[in-house]
């Protein structure tokens, strides 16, 4: 059986990779999480006691811990999503996204680097190191273009810049140092288990607690959305069978503006649980001032998946937010403990590395 080394797995897209991992991949995980106010062991309670799956609670930048987990576990891919991912937060305070992003990075390849040194021979054609990135590094788009695996980077905020900068370092690693590397750039996820800082989540509590529905500038910013689970599957295509120094874009080939998903979300709420008065969710929405470097359209071609490894989503933007706001509505208590800020104080199936 193999094993994976992953980062951030107490996040939201880790989480489901994990899961995914475990239950369909047939694959040991070592989950080292640092455990911020984005990781949540609430969203791993069902894996915890899972004969195949470890928890480690550390920093992906202290690499003596990351290189003692390697020599312990020798895992055959390393799959790195931990990170400091929420826009807004990196406006406000870009520090954390420089230390974690780009020093955290830099210090998990050092590590990674010397284990891939002392155990070349061995690991010669089964080991690979995946870079889990965003399709924010490329910057902003005009109305049609789409971003291609050769688009150049131009990030335009904290998160994208430090982002960018990681992939730049582990696309170093890979022409200096040999190591097998590969990267991905995912467009904007949704589903079961995400923070409600983002998007969805904060728009689907926010309708059922009665509260307004931020929407930013003129609602125009369009974003292309995946299902995390189409992600998740993608990232396993990739580590299977993706060719090492190479990037792959993932996306959902489903646009839409940051208006038109609240509308949908509304419409979907309207259906699964009506408004007491009977008035659609849309009247709670309230346009706020824009974000500052708001970028306008983010749109992935993600031909080379496709048509390269053979990938395709399986859920549309339709079937996949339904899914997604019956799970909210399913798992209130999973929302009540990140609103009230349970899950930081009793960790669920916290156990330490030894
Ligand atoms: P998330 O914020 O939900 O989770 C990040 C996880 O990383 C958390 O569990 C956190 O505790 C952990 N972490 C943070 N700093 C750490 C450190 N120094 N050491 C160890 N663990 C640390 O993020 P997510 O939405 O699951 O995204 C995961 C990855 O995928 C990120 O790298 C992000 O850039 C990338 N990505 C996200 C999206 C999206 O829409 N969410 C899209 C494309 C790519």
């Amino acid at each position: 059986m193999k094993t994976y080394l992953v980062t951030g797995g107490a996040g939201f897209i880790g989480s489901h990779f994990i899961r995914r991992m475990l239950y369909e991949g047939e694959v040991s995980v070592v989950n080292l999480d640092k455990l911020t106010y984005a990781g949540n062991l609430d969203s791993l309670a069902d894996v915890s006691a899972h004969p195949h799956y470890t928890f480690c609670h550390g920093d992906i930048g202290d690499r003596a811990l990351v290189a003692s987990l390697l020599r312990k576990y020798r895992p055959e891919a390393v799959v790195h999503f931990a990170a400091e991912s929420h826009v807004d937060r990196s406006i406000d305070s870009p520090r954390d996204f420089i230390q974690t992003n780009i020093v955290g990075t830099f210090e998990l390849l050092e590590a990674v680097r010397g284990y891939w040194r002392e155990n070349k021979e061995k690991l010669e054609g089964h080991f690979r190191f995946l870079q889990v990135s965003t399709d924010e590094v490329y910057g902003s788009l005009g109305e049609t273009s789409y971003f291609t695996e050769d688009s150049p980077y131009a990030p335009n905020s904290p998160y994208s810049a430090s982002k960018a900068a990681s992939d730049h370092l582990v696309r170093a690693y890979y022409h200096t140092y040999d190591l097998p590397t590969l990267t991905t750039n995912c467009s904007n996820n949704y589903g079961p288990y995400q923070f409600p800082e983002k998007l969805i989540p904060l728009m689907i509590l926010n309708a059922l607690d009665g509260k307004p529905l931020p929407v930013y500038g003129d609602g125009q910013n369009v974003r292309d959305w995946l299902f995390v689970l189409d992600h998740c599957r993608a990232l396993q295509t990739v580590i299977e069978r993706g060719r090492v120094g190479e990037t792959y874009n993932i996306g959902g080939h489903s646009e839409k503006s940051n208006l038109e998903v609240v509308h949908l979300l509304c419409d979907v709420l309207d259906t699964l649980l009506p408004r007491p008065d009977g008035e659609s969710y849309r009247r709670q929405i309230l346009f706020v001032k824009d974000r500052p470097g708001h970028d306008r359209r983010y749109a992935i071609d993600s031909a080379k998946l496709q048509t390269t490894l053979g990938w395709k989503p399986e859920e549309t933007f339709a079937t996949g937010l339904k899914k997604t706001v019956e799970w909210y509505l399913a798992h209130r208590e999973w929302c009540q403990r990140v609103t009230d800020g349970s899950y930081r104080r009793e960790r669920l199936g916290l156990r330490e590395f030894a």
